[in-house]
């Protein structure tokens, strides 16, 4: 197990089990594409559909894998479980997305923001910003995984500052 695998699962050990509460859901409206799911990484999105935030590690060496693949980069091992982590994040960079381009559906949910968030488990993931205060637009700023709800449609993470409520 390398410093990295380590110090993940160091964090991970902290962060697993009965702390992690699950994630809350927030309804859509606005039309939206769903994802690609790729059978590879549907742990991930089954997680979603549980109100959980899973990542993928390597059944072997313990390894986080991220971006999730199909074998380890570590150890080169198939084998692998889904693992759920601590929502809680704070916001590395972040962009406000103005102007919808590519497919046209987007033009419905501008400004929004866009963002990497440092995970307190230890990864780092991009996901879209909801705050309707501004404050989580910033670098440092805390924020939450939330599950993005809407009827019909795959359900997709985001991330949500204090100032969002969540839905039932
Ligand atoms: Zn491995
Ligand atoms: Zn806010």
């Amino acid at each position: 197990m390398g410093d990295t695998a380590r110090r993940l699962a160091a964090t991970h050990t902290l962060t697993h089990g009965r702390n992690v509460s699950l994630l809350e859901r927030i309804r859509e409206t606005s039309l939206r594409l769903d994802p690609i799911v790729h059978p590879e990484i549907e742990g991930f999105w089954a997680g979603l559909r549980e109100r959980e935030l899973r990542v993928q590690v390597c059944s072997r060496c313990g390894t986080y894998r991220f971006p999730f693949a199909p074998v380890c980069f570590n150890c080169r091992s198939f084998d692998a479980t889904w693992e759920v982590i601590s929502p809680s994040g704070t916001v590395a960079s972040a962009v406000t997305v103005h102007r919808a381009t590519g497919e046209q559906v987007w033009a419905s949910h501008v400004p929004f923001v866009s963002a990497l968030v440092d995970l307190e488990h230890g990864l780092r993931l991009p996901g879209r910003i909801l705050c309707s205060c501004g404050e989580a637009a910033s670098r440092g700023a805390r924020v939450r995984a939330v599950v993005l709800a809407a009827e019909g449609a795959v359900d997709v993470h985001g991330f949500a500052h204090s100032c969002i409520a969540p839905v039932s």
